[in-house]
This record gives structure tokens, sequence and C-alpha cells, in this order.
């Protein structure tokens, strides 16, 4: 028996998008028992992801919400943009709260993943079978096959290292007797969960039981993983898994964001679009 794993990804319309996607869809058509939730920021379901999606065989659902991003920031989103705007000198005005440097000011996903969580819910009131895992995947990670099966053995919570992440080449809870310890993290120590969102995976049957459980934007940068967690487990209830969170089996790799020549302003024969 193989329970099955959703595995949420948030995605949003940029170059490399297809490319990362792609990676990932292949990686994904090697695991058995797998439902691939995927939830676009934007307005309308597009046409790369859903020919994308029909062409890899894979068991998925298609969803779309677009990031609130005025509405649903917090006064400490604001002073944040404000601050760090200054501190780069850009005008005054945040466009997609990222400075111009292109760092991120408004964590992302959260509108995404917790439209998946309802789907899931509604998904799994009707299903015959409840039992299964779920895994919050960011579509430019890179995932061994092996983490997919090391989250099959979670009863509740189960944690394990992330590799490249936080300024660590390996961020992991620290294991003592088969029991979490404590965590090696660099980067905000005094996170409650300090775990990235690859680091984890939760019984799917359990956000039955907290339905309330969601991501939220009242939180600062790098909570998110914390604000989930704590509806399920405290450190004492997580479960190492890696061979007690020795070994990496998915790293937390960014795609570079490509620049790309007008081709207008090139005397060039015109390239089709990547879709
Ligand atoms: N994402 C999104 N909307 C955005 C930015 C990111 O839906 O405006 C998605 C992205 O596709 C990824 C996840 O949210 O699946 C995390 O984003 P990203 O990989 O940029 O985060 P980072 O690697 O910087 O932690
Ligand atoms: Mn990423």
């Amino acid at each position: 028996y193989l329970p099955t794993i959703y595995g949420i990804t948030p995605t949003y319309s940029r170059l490399a998008q297809k490319a990362d996607l792609t990676r990932l869809s292949q990686t994904l058509m090697h695991v058995k028992n797998f439902h691939w939730v995927v939830i676009e920021d934007s307005t309308e379901k597009t046409k790369l992801v859903a020919n994308l999606l029909k062409e890899s065989n894979l068991k998925y659902t298609h969803l779309n919400i677009k990031t609130h991003r005025t509405k649903h920031s917090t006064v400490m989103d604001i002073n944040i943009c404000l601050f760090k705007t200054s501190l780069y000198n850009t005008s005054w005005y945040c466009p997609y709260w990222r400075t111009n440097k292109g760092k991120k000011l408004l964590a992302s996903g959260v509108e995404q993943r917790n439209l998946a969580l309802d789907w899931l819910k509604g998904y799994l009131q009707k299903a015959e079978d409840t039992r299964g895992v779920v895994y919050f995947m960011d579509d430019d990670n890179t995932y061994s096959l092996k983490v997919f099966d090391e989250m099959r053995k979670v009863k509740n919570v189960g944690v394990w290292p992330v590799g490249i992440v936080g300024g660590m080449r390996v961020e992991m809870p620290l294991v003592t007797d088969g029991k979490v310890s404590g965590y090696n993290a660099w980067w905000k120590p005094f996170r409650p969960f300090p775990i990235d969102m690859a680091g984890f995976a939760i019984n799917a049957t359990l956000f039955l039981e907290h339905p309330e459980a969601k991501f939220s934007r009242k939180v600062q940068s790098g909570f998110q993983e914390s604000e989930i967690l704590k509806y399920f487990a405290t450190k004492d209830d997580l479960e190492p898994l890696a061979d007690n969170c020795t070994k990496v089996y998915v790293w937390h790799t960014r795609t570079q964001k490509p620049s790309i020549l007008n081709p207008k302003k090139l005397k060039r024969p015109p390239v089709p679009d990547d879709h």
C-alpha cells in the first residue's frame, strides 16, 4: 500500500516558467500515487500550464488565484517595503512588492496554497480513501525521487534536511535519540520551526481534523512554514526522516532570471514564443 502524495505547487508566469515546470513534471512522472495540485498566480488559467499538465499524463488538479498584493498586505509589509525602498534608493512606489534587486518583500504562494488546501478538504471529504500526505513544492526546487519515498512514512508530520537554503549548504533538524532536538538554521533561527517549505510533509487526513489550518499574510517573511506547522505539531512531535535527517534529498535551487534581448531591436528573424 502506497499513500497518495498531494504535491501543492504555486506557479506564476515568467520566462523560465515552462523550463522549470517541464523539469518538475518530468521528475513527478517517476513518482507513483502522486496527485499534483498546481495553482497559477493569475486571474485566468493559462494555456501554457494547461497544456503542460495535459501532456504530462500525471494525475493533476489545475487551479488559479491571483495574489492580492495590496489588499491583504499588512502594515508591517508596507513598512518593510518603504524601508527597503529607501535603502535601495528606488522610487517610493513598490511595484509587485519587490525591490529593484528583485528581492521579494511579500511572501509568495500564500493565497495559492490556501486555495489548494480548500480544494483538498473538499476532495478528501468525498474520497473513499482519505489516506495521503501533503507536500508543498515550489516549482524551481530540485527533488530526488528518494524524498517521495521518505514522505510516505509520515504518520503526522515528517521533516528532513533541505540543501542550499538559508545561507547554508544544508539546513536541517538536529536529531538526538530519534527525536528532533534542535535545528542548525542560520537564517532567522528564532523561527518557531526553522524549516524550509521543502523540508516537511503533513498527513493529509489531519487537514480534515484541523480545517482552520492555513497560511497567513499576517506573519513576517520566513514564517509561513511555522504558520502551517503550528496547527499539527510541536518540535517534540516531528518525525525525523531521511536517515535521521542525515541525508539531503531536496534542494532549494533557484532559477536565475534570464535576460533576453529585445527581438524588435535586433535585425533578426522573429523567434516563436515558448508555448
Ligand atoms: N510564486 C507565485 N507568485 C509569485 C512568486 C512566486 O506563485 O509572485 C510561486 C513560485 O512559482 C514558487 C513559489 O511561489 O512555486 C515560491 O516562489 P519562489 O520560488 O520565487 O520563492 P524562493 O525560491 O525565492 O523562496
Ligand atoms: Mn524557488
